[in-house]
């Protein structure tokens, strides 16, 4: 009887989950005996579940609301997942349960997909926000050379912490202090849940960026967001949230399923249409 590899995402809920869909392209168009599924765990028993992987037969998992802190603490976390505080991806290496944060490389390799070449011309950022995703946002910047991070943010005392998180390159900063900011950022980044279908649009002028400035949104439900819409009337280069989603995936697929999977437009149009149709 075959036995096939299987990862899976956990977390509470997960049912509207798109891992499965992302992962079960890569199993098919690899033809890989392996299987990916849908985990739905409560907080409290995350630990015993995460004990039993192995035996229940995972090679490794995604981690999503809200166990990404206790996946940390319960695994042996590389630098990524450490410096920004949160794993979102585990696998069992020789019985040691290790994990990392992919999110840093889905936002490095969605620029790099969208906006090719903004490395050599970044040395100054603005990073709108200070959750989970703007962490892993600066994180990947920082080990991209960027050396001015602006970090804006409603509750100033989160922005502020970034600094002691991560180093000088870090300069917290008001949302009202934004105007004076833009007209020196190559690279705007909203890792805010603003422009998200249902909330608020996001206050700013984007006049006020270089003409060469690359705008980031890591936000994919729409699409296209407001932002991005306004950075392509103004002709900037701009990088989407649902290429971040697949580019983070990549990383766990190679672990599980030892082949590095490639993000193809076939791929990114399967969850386009999922997303627009939601
Ligand atoms: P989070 O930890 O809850 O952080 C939310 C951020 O948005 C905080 O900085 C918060 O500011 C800010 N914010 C929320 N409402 C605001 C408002 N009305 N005005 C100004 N600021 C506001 O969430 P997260 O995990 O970082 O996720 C943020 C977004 O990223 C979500 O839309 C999520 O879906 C998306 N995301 C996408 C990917 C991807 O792969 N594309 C990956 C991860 C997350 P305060 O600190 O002041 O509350």
């Amino acid at each position: 009887m075959s036995n096939p590899r299987a990862a899976c995402v956990i977390g509470w809920p997960a049912k509207h989950s798109r891992s499965p869909k992302l992962h079960g392209y890569w199993i098919k168009r690899y033809g890989i005996d392996g299987d990916y599924r849908i985990e739905e765990v409560r907080a409290e028993d995350f630990s015993s579940f995460i004990a039993s992987l192995a035996l229940r037969g995972y090679v490794g998992a995604n981690v999503t609301m809200p166990h990404k802190d206790a996946a940390l603490a319960l695994s042996e976390p590389d630098t990524r997942a450490r410096t920004i505080g949160a794993a979102n991806t585990l696998w069992l290496d020789k019985g040691t349960l290790r994990s990392t944060n992919t999110d840093v490389e889905g936002f490095i390799g969605a620029l790099d997909a969208g906006a090719p070449g903004w490395r050599e011309r970044t040395d100054t950022a603005v990073v709108l926000g200070a959750g989970g995703a703007a962490r892993a946002a600066v994180h990947g910047l920082i080990e991209c050379g960027v050396t001015a991070i602006h970090v804006v943010n409603r509750t100033y005392e989160k922005a502020a912490s970034f600094r002691d998180r991560f180093g000088p390159s870090v300069r917290p900063a008001h949302w009202s202090d934004l105007p004076h900011l833009l007209d020196n950022a190559k690279l705007l980044v909203n890792a805010t849940s603003l422009g998200m279908k249902g909330q608020p649009e996001i206050p700013i002028d984007l006049s006020l960026l270089p003409d060469d400035a690359v705008v980031s949104d890591i936000v994919y439900v729409p699409l296209k967001t407001g932002l991005l819409a306004a950075a392509e009337r103004r002709g900037l280069r701009t990088s989407n949230g649902l290429n971040m989603l697949l580019h983070q995936a990549v990383r766990g697929f190679e672990l599980w399923f030892g082949i590095r999977p490639e993000v193809t437009p076939e791929l990114f149009a399967l969850l386009a249409a999922d997303i627009e149709k939601a």
